[in-house]
């Protein structure tokens, strides 16, 4: 496993024990290890590595918000250093909503808010299947609109993007109703309308400058991609199910067997 020891340990890859010529070995690719491992750096390597809250994140959101039709692209041609991956964006973007989850719920009964727990349904709910329905809703919006100028996986790239920003988005919904002065989540269709209203303006924006489509023309599509996404799912695995895995705090009339 380990190649022959050197007097200079730390010009050499630890991995390979071949020289070193910069931060990361030039033949398997294992950045530079030194030094001993303490609680400090080990925290600091799970919080950049497996989270990504560096600058990488900041700078994959703020594009996301500003440009969204120009970082895909930059990933597709292959220019991907300082932003994130599609999947390490959509991880971290998980991660933000879980601990907005946690913190509103500890937060809000301290802050008498507890109508900020009603925004919390988006943020929640099993992360494998919210990956599952990003794809399924590529996977319609691939073939509801043929021909598209990107091809499946890409459409992918773009839709993990799209869908980490808008769970970054609906994460600023309890903090803002906690700010303000009226409890506006006590309103269960004030908190049903301004969710999907986020989701379907910040996913027309974003496919607006992404396929260059005419705006109205992408507005009625992602409407009509999402509507017709989730009653199929409704339709294919029950509302319940639904409800179950993707808004779990949503309340149903017939509640079913737990
Ligand atoms: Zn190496």
């Amino acid at each position: 496993m380990h190649g022959p020891g050197s007097a200079h340990v730390l010009d050499y890859c630890k991995n390979c024990s071949i020289p070193l010529a910069g931060e990361y070995c030039h033949q398997c690719g294992q950045r530079r290890v030194d030094g001993k491992l303490t609680l400090g750096s080990f925290f600091a390597d799970v919080a950049r590595r497996v989270f990504r809250f560096d600058k990488a994140f900041a700078v994959t959101l703020w594009r996301m918000l500003v440009a969204p039709g120009r970082l895909v692209p930059d990933y597709l041609e292959g220019k991907r250093a300082g932003y994130l991956d599609p999947i390490q964006y959509f991880i971290s973007s998980v991660f933000v909503q879980f601990v907005v989850t946690a913190t509103t719920q500890d937060l809000a009964p301290i802050l008498g808010r507890e109508s900020a727990i009603a925004w919390l349904g988006q943020l929640t709910g099993v992360v494998a299947v919210k990956v599952l329905t990003i794809f399924w809703m590529g996977t319609l919006w691939r073939f509801m609109f043929r021909p598209t100028r990107y091809n499946l996986a890409e459409i992918y790239v773009f839709a993990l993007y799209a869908f980490g920003t808008t769970g970054l988005l609906w994460s600023v919904l309890p903090l803002v109703d906690i700010a303000v002065p009226y409890p506006l989540g006590a309103n269960a269709i004030v908190v049903t309308a301004v969710t999907l209203v986020v989701e379907i303006a910040y996913m027309t924006y974003a496919i607006w400058q992404f396929g260059k489509i005419p705006f109205w023309n992408c507005a009625m599509r992602v409407t009509a991609v999402l509507a017709v996404g989730y009653l199929l799912l409704v339709a294919i695995v029950g509302v319940e199910h639904v409800a179950h895995f993707l808004l779990p705090t949503v309340k149903l009339t017939a509640t079913p067997t737990t």
